[in-house]
């Protein structure tokens, strides 16, 4: 292996990010900042901040997985009211830019699709509880 210039660390021994997801336990790959534990999209001081944003609105589409969305919780939405929850928390993220745009779309369509299937699924339950009344009442007579 060849020497590296004094101070300099090889790249597979730079220090990982520190973050790690509330909701996996997951820890974040990306290389840590050269001056802080954390890596570019998880540093929270302001300058960075600012270049982030900066970079998002320059890019306007990402090239990888952080996003608004690290810490989305991950569980069924089963119901009109949790989808209106997570379409109101999608709807936050992207106002504050958290988002890609191409992203944002592709999740409110799912999210339109999601709510013809949740509806499609109560109308079927209801029908099978009219048929199952139904079916009694005729046996009875
Ligand atoms: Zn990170």
């Amino acid at each position: 292996m060849s020497e590296l210039p004094e101070g300099q660390v090889p790249e597979l021994q730079r220090p990982r990010c520190a973050y790690v997801s509330k909701s996996t336990g997951a820890g974040c790959l990306a290389y840590a900042l050269k001056d802080s534990e954390f890596c570019f999209y998880h540093d929270q001081r302001p300058e960075t901040v600012a270049k982030r944003l900066k970079a998002l609105k320059k890019g306007g589409k990402k090239t990888n997985s952080h996003d608004g969305l690290v810490d989305w919780p991950q569980s069924p939405i089963d119901s009109l009211e949790g989808l209106r929850n997570a379409l109101s928390r999608l709807f936050n993220a992207g106002a504050a830019g958290e988002l890609a745009t191409a992203r944002l779309t592709a999740l409110a369509s799912l999210g339109n699709a999601l709510s013809k299937t949740i509806e499609g699924s109560a109308v079927e339950r209801r029908l099978a509880e009219l048929e199952r009344k139904v079916f009694k009442e005729t046996k009875e007579d």
